[in-house]
């Protein structure tokens, strides 16, 4: 029997989830994939065509780009819960929109509170301004090196989170040829790593 601390769960109430428009044009809805006991959860924006078709979180070249930096980590996905704030894909892979990041913040909140993660590395501007719950949108270059955290309103407790930048702005920068932001981004990830998980499995 599932009950209301399982992620099955949890799921179980996004099945034929109508509470915004996404409903209309998603193929799957994209819940997250990973071991209820990660200790690292990252949290993207919004599913796009390939996670839209498969149903399952970053598969497509931005899902590759993060396997391949989890690998540096000494890590691999099967580790670390991967889920977005938006469950569904928007059209055309539009930025998602505040009345449907609201609809999805419930499952979200609830998908942290299960899985009581010891950080959240935040995947981009969207998952990180809403992970704080900034007052108003900041760019995500003001964010990366502050400390932030995530406020559990179940349970009450705060999570670390990290930010760092979205694959598929590193993949656009890296094809004009500004490579800087992979490296970035590892050097985030190792910080985060050292400072929250120090000698605990990933
Ligand atoms: N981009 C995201 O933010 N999430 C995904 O799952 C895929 C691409």
């Amino acid at each position: 029997m599932t009950t209301v601390n399982d992620l099955a769960y949890v799921h179980s109430k996004l099945i034929d989830c109508r509470r915004c428009q996404l409903a209309i044009s998603r193929e799957k809805i994209v819940f997250g994939q990973g071991p209820v006991e990660a200790n690292v959860m990252f949290v993207g924006e919004a599913p796009g065509y390939y996670e839209d078709i498969s149903g399952l979180p970053f598969v497509g070249p931005s899902g590759t780009l993060l396997n391949k930096m989890l690998r540096v980590m000494e890590t691999t996905r099967e580790d670390v819960y991967i889920t977005n704030i938006v469950k569904c894909r928007p059209p055309d892979n539009r930025d998602p929109m505040p009345d449907e990041i609201a609809a999805c913040l419930p499952a979200l909140h609830a998908q942290i509170y299960v899985i009581k993660p010891k950080v959240i590395m935040a995947v981009g501007r969207y998952a990180v301004n809403t992970l704080i719950q900034a007052p108003k949108f900041e760019p995500i270059t003001d964010l990366l090196d502050q400390d932030l955290l995530y406020h559990c309103p179940k349970s009450n407790i705060s999570i670390p989170v990290q930010a760092i930048h979205h694959p598929a702005f590193v993949l656009r920068k890296s094809r004009v040829g500004d490579n800087q932001f992979v490296e970035r981004n590892l050097l985030l990830m190792r910080k985060a790593y050292q400072r929250f998980l120090k000698d605990q499995p990933i």
